[in-house]
């Protein structure tokens, strides 16, 4: 419901903005585009950030003939459509992986939006949404978790906590116990079996999920990533046949599952009254 109150008609800015929280459509797909151009950075960050490249200094430019993209070539979905997945000079095929990122990304920013409306909470949530992408495809790639990535996490946590309101010191204990857990699975790893089975990258993960989470939901958050993991490793196996897969996707999935549903957590705490096991 629209209404013209005085209060609205004083400033055009809140105006428009109100008409776009009351117009849904219209917001979802102004939340599509401005995912899928974020989607896009994502390809940037994901090319230039593991090779410590600066990220927005430069322009972007086609890896084999090196000709600078000019701006036709940098509309997120449409460039890649338009040039049928090739270089328009040197016809070098472009992966689908791009158009992918480009529409996860664009879904992502939509279901936000949906869910959380015009609000500084989706803000942050689609913030974290395009570090979290960034993380997976970096990790698949070069199996690292890049820690500007990290340190970008850790301010939208401290933001989100103040933004919900939320008890900071909880979530505080939930980053130092989460980064116990990771070193302890680490040395305890390399300890017993002599095997390098969680990199730094992913023990300082563990930190930012625990300061997302809080610690009591890292139990089940933990267990969800553990079948993530095997599921990856499994794929990893089929595909590369190497014994090394990255378990920074997994974890990032497993901290989106258990923020965006906090009843999940619970009820793993509530299962033991299902089963009676701990009894
Ligand atoms: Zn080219």
């Amino acid at each position: 419901m629209l209404e013209c109150s005085p209060v609205y008609k004083t400033s055009n800015t809140m105006t428009i903005i109100d008409n776009l929280a009351n117009s849904g459509w219209v917001l979802l797909l102004l939340a599509a585009v401005i995912g899928a151009c974020f989607g896009s950075f994502i390809t940037l960050l994901a090319h230039r950030l593991p090779r410590d490249e600066p990220v927005v200094a430069t322009r972007s430019r086609c890896p084999q003939c090196h000709t600078p993209l000019r701006s036709r070539d940098l509309v997120p979905v449409l460039s890649y459509l338009w040039s049928r997945g090739q270089c328009r000079h040197c016809a070098l095929r472009i992966s689908p992986r791009y158009l992918m990122i480009e529409l996860v990304t664009a879904v992502c920013f939509v279901l936000l939006v949906w869910q959380f409306g015009l609000s500084t909470q989706a803000g942050i949530l689609v913030l974290l949404a395009v570090c979290l992408i960034a993380l997976i495809v970096i990790d698949f790639e070069h199996y690292i978790i890049p820690d500007s990535l990290q340190v970008a996490m850790i301010v939208l946590g401290v933001a989100y906590c103040f933004v919900m309101e939320r008890v900071i010191d909880v979530y505080i204990v939930g980053a130092l116990v989460g980064l116990l857990i990771g070193l302890v699975l680490r040395y305890g790893f390399l300890w017993l079996r002599n095997k390098d089975a969680l990199g730094m990258g992913d023990v300082k993960f563990l930190f930012v999920v625990g300061l997302w989470l809080g610690a009591k939901p890292l139990v089940p958050f933990l267990f969800i990533a553990g079948l993530l993991g095997i599921a990856t490793s499994l794929l990893w196996r089929a595909l590369r046949q190497g014994a090394l897969f990255p378990f920074g996707p997994a974890l990032a999935i497993a901290m989106v599952i258990c923020l965006l549903w906090p009843e999940l957590p619970a009820l793993f705490w509530q299962a033991d009254r299902w089963v009676g096991v701990f009894r």
